[in-house]
């Protein structure tokens, strides 16, 4: 098991398959339209953010469930490529998961996902896998159920992205060190926890950090887009500590990924012993420069002297 000591990340979650169209209008209900192209590249939030924990540098673990079919290779393949160990990766009876995404000449997108074997992720399949080592991602694209096995499991930090947003129990949000949610995420995690401390703060992030502090949740980071982000931690004193971390200034041109670039690298410099602040920072660096090149997985970063 030495091999296994090493890992500094491990992420359950989701792994898919992106296949992008794209056509010049999208069609309506009954309608066929003919595409110009179309794309298959491995996406999944689970996915994206192992392997952006691993291009960060931290020796990750990628624990999730493809099927038996010819995409489970696509799923898999830049992860592999990165060197995240896969061995732990179930082989269910259910297909690959894809999401399948049409685009028009406006950028404008119609998405379906089809969970497929992602939905086998769950309590009894975690238990299954054993041991967690390191510091532990989470998303949303896998079933509660399963969440909560792994926060049971954890032996080091929880990362919880909760996205896209599903119910959960409040015992895994008070586990979360840190909670990793966008603004309007901030606002759903605070309606689970205490719906009336919720009411009037869907636009008030610094009140929805203070909020999601006080219902017992470590440390909170919201990530805002083209201002970087928010992190906000209890002091020794327990006082709510907040300071936004400006994002690099870039040219964006697809965010696709980019909250799971966040995500992953975030992890990856907290397994390293970084604070919180200094992690959300190399986050931001990591994120915006995946905003400036197209595609998930495709635009993150092989070179980190490039950020
Ligand atoms: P989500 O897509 O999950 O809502 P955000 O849009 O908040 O996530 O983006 C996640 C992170 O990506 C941000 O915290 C920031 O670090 C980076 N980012 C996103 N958009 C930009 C941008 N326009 N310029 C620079 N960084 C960006």
């Amino acid at each position: 098991m030495a091999e296994d000591q090493q890992i500094q990340v491990t992420v359950v979650g989701s792994s898919n398959v992106d296949i992008t169209a794209l056509m010049n209008r999208l069609p309506g209900p009954g309608e066929t339209v003919l595409a110009d192209s179309y794309q298959l590249t491995p996406g999944g939030k689970g996915a994206n953010q192992a392997l952006a924990a691993q291009l960060a540098g931290a020796q990750t673990e990628f624990i999730g469930a493809v099927g038996e079919d010819e995409h489970s290779a696509i799923a898999l393949g830049q992860m592999e490529t990165a060197g995240v160990q896969l061995g732990r990766v179930i082989r269910s009876q259910e297909p690959t998961g894809v999401a399948i995404i049409s685009v028009d000449s406006h950028a404008e997108n119609s998405i379906a996902v089809v969970s497929g074997a992602n939905a086998s992720v769950d309590a009894a399949a975690v238990r299954n896998a054993g041991e967690l080592h390191g510091v532990l991602v989470l998303q949303g694209e896998i079933p509660a159920a399963g969440i909560t096995a792994a926060i049971a499991a954890a032996k080091d930090r929880v990362v919880l992205n909760l996205a896209p947003v599903i119910t959960l129990q409040r015992g895994d949000f008070l586990a979360a060190n840190p909670l990793v949610v966008n603004e309007h995420e901030a606002f759903e995690a605070l309606k689970q926890l205490d719906a009336a401390a919720a009411e009037g703060l869907e636009e008030n992030y610094e009140q929805l950090a203070r909020q999601l502090l006080a219902q017992g949740i470590g440390s909170v980071v919201i990530t805002l887009g083209g201002a970087g982000c928010l992190v906000a931690e209890m002091d020794a004193a327990g006082q709510a500590q907040l300071s936004q971390v400006a994002a690099m200034k870039v040219n964006a041109v697809d965010t696709t990924g980019a909250g799971d670039a966040f995500t992953g690298a975030l992890a990856a410099h907290l397994a390293a012993g970084e604070t919180l602040s200094e992690a959300a920072d190399f986050a931001n660096r990591f994120a915006a420069y995946t905003v400036q090149h197209p595609g998930a997985q495709a635009s993150y970063p092989r070179d980190l002297s490039q950020l």
